[in-house]
């Protein structure tokens, strides 16, 4: 997500950091701020909203800022808008201690009331501020800088990578990661903290990769590393030989086989925020469960990968809560007179938050008095900021034109309020609420696994690439899944591509299978997989070759009927599609590339749509 850097050394640390941080700025962020310890005590804090450049500016270059000992961040926001304020390095109230951070405190509001209580007053909206506000109230009480952040490391919860200074210490930076990534960078009476290898490579290639719960003290002298126990550790360095090209992919092709890669990151973060002693539970969503008692109708309404995460969204909805959820292409929603009145919610999902045609049909909606939930990515977007309540997917910057991570996140996101809703209603089954809960928290452990088999996949796009027509079936959740895979193909492979309710094929388009003809058979529901597999027979009949994805329970009996099967584990009905579309999304990424397509920037599509 977001760019961290720190350097301590004998040079002056300003021009340093903006260089490290605008080797991390193609990931599009929207503010920066640099801490640097003065020389004449105290700690420097400037930043501001906006691209680097404004910093850089604000700052010539680095040059006003004289320490030798700073650290720098570009925010990719998830907690409050993109703004000065809003900008890290966090300052705590006494300026004593400055903080970068990258990731999410989860229990941020219970440490801000706490704070609160004891008469510390907060600057900005951010989760991270708790994070400095807390060094300075635990310093106060133990006047020792490793020992207060030991003693805040124990009290939050969440995903961080932490880069922190103190006015009274100030020859050193302290360190801290989990689940956040976060290197060290070795040098000749300098070293450095970074984000990503990138920020570090004109400096040194000398590196060690910092692990979960280990702290790390930096000075000019070295880097002593600790773990949670505080006992140190030896870290064994690494020596970086990547061109700097490649490392802003992080070492990927492309980004959209490293957003492919991210996802289990990214569902951690949009998840694991929300589940609460097995409940879920939507911290700041505004809409109550009278007014979700209330509703008479509920519309999806969305474009592209999004729409089709709404296809799902009405099958798991209706499931959960006993209501018809509709289901609309924003662009069609807008002038089609949708009977829409107070009583009526509008789920709006968009991955920008600026997608026009959205745009356009959450304010007829609201025109026409819907409620209107938005599900977005970009904090502080258009639609996050004209909805009346936004719930963030926090799936990090997406760079490749077709969505993968932002996809994977929207459906979490919605499949949990789905049971949200279900359980202020009383609709949903207290065994199946359990269940889902339980399976939503191994939902990115399972997708490494999907991930760790991506050769599997590459050796069936190695032998299907040269296909001028591929059909994606399935049934019900697997139909809504289907769409997405074949879109995914048609965006960045270029080849023709249809995806078709099982069911339905029968009445017209199996005139288009014929011998040869690549027919991808989705059957992971385990409910329907009978009905799917008779469906499978059917096109096999007229000449079809079929490659299958089911689940590890129903590999083999799939295997009796189709050679080819890929399967994913088995995990609650409603969340099979999360696991499911890995390999549709890597399949499409392995054709294209088998194709020499331009992965990233397909022809004649955009990120962030926004012309009507
Ligand atoms: N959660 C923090 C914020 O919203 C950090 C975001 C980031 O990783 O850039 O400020």
């Amino acid at each position: 997500m977001c760019g961290i850097v720190g350097f301590v050394g004998r040079q002056q640390a300003a021009p340093i950091l903006l260089d490290g941080l605008s080797k991390l700025e193609y990931r599009g962020y929207d503010s920066a701020g640099v801490a640097v310890v003065s020389p004449d005590g105290g700690i420097e804090v400037r930043k501001a909203k906006g691209r680097l450049q404004v910093l850089s500016d604000l700052i010539h270059g680095g040059a006003d800022m004289d320490g030798r000992i700073g650290i720098g961040h570009t925010r990719w926001a998830t907690h409050g808008a993109p703004s000065d304020v809003n900008s890290h390095p966090h300052v705590s109230e006494g300026g004593k201690f400055a903080v970068i951070h990258n990731g999410i405190i989860e229990n941020y509001v219970e440490i801000k009331e706490f704070l609160i209580r004891q008469g510390v007053h907060f600057q900005s909206e951010t989760d991270t501020e708790v994070v400095a506000q807390l060094l300075e109230f635990y310093y106060n009480e133990c006047r020792d800088f490793f020992e207060a952040v030991g003693r805040v490391l124990r009290r939050i919860e969440g995903a961080y990578a932490l880069g922190m200074l103190c006015a009274d210490c100030p020859d050193r930076i302290i360190a801290a990661r989990k689940d956040a990534p976060l290197l060290l960078g070795y040098g000749e009476g300098e070293n450095f903290i970074a984000s990503d290898v990138t920020a570090l490579l004109k400096y040194t290639r000398d590196v060690a990769y910092m692990e979960d719960g280990e702290v790390a003290v930096l000075t000019t002298e070295g880097i002593k590393v600790f773990d949670a126990l505080q006992q140190p550790v030896e870290k064994e360095r690494h020596h970086v030989d990547w061109e700097a090209a490649a490392a802003e992919k992080g070492g990927y092709p492309h980004f959209m086989l490293k957003e492919i890669f991210e996802q289990p990151e990214a569902l951690r973060r949009a998840i694991s925020p929300r589940l609460k002693d097995g409940r879920i539970v939507f911290d700041d969503m505004k809409l109550t469960p009278e007014r979700i008692r209330a509703l008479s109708r509920v519309f999806i309404v969305a474009c592209g990968s999004s729409y089709h995460v709404g296809m799902l969204g009405k099958y798991t909805l209706e499931h959960l809560t006993r209501r018809s959820v509709e289901v609309c292409l924003a662009s069609e929603f807008r002038y089609a007179d949708p009977i829409v009145d107070g009583n009526t919610l509008v789920i709006v999902i968009s991955q920008s938050g600026e997608t026009l045609d959205t745009m356009a049909a959450l304010r007829e909606a609201k025109a026409r008095g819907a409620y209107v939930l938005s599900i977005v990515n970009v904090v502080g977007s258009s639609i996050a900021r004209e909805s009346d309540d936004v719930l963030y997917t926090w799936a990090g910057p997406e760079i490749a034109v077709a969505t993968t991570k932002a996809y994977s996140t929207q459906l979490a996101v919605l499949d949990m309020l789905g049971l949200a809703f279900g359980e202020a209603l009383g609709t949903v089954d207290a065994a199946e609420y359990a269940e889902t809960v339980r399976e939503l928290e191994k939902l990115p452990e399972k997708l490494e696994t999907v991930l760790a088999h991506h050769e599997d996949i590459q050796k069936y796009a190695a032998e299907h690439f040269n296909h001028n027509s591929i059909f994606f079936i399935g049934r019900n959740l697997d139909y809504a899944l289907g769409l997405e895979g074949s879109l995914k193909l048609k965006e960045i492979s270029y080849i023709h591509s249809e995806a078709y309710a099982s069911g339905e094929l029968k009445h017209g388009t199996i005139s288009l299978i014929e011998e040869g003809t690549l027919v991808v058979a989705l059957g992971t529901y385990g409910k329907l997989f009978d009905k799917a597999m008779s469906n499978v027979v059917e096109v096999k009949a007229r000449g079809a070759e079929v490659l299958a994805l089911t689940t590890e329970s129903r590999r083999e009996e799939r295997q009796k009927t189709v050679p080819n099967v890929l399967a994913v584990p088995d995990t609650a009905d409603m969340l099979l599609p999360s696991l499911g579309v890995v390999p549709l999304q890597l399949f499409a990424y392995y054709v294209a590339l088998q194709r020499g397509c331009d992965i990233d920037k397909p022809r004649n599509l955009a990120k962030s749509v926004t012309v009507e």
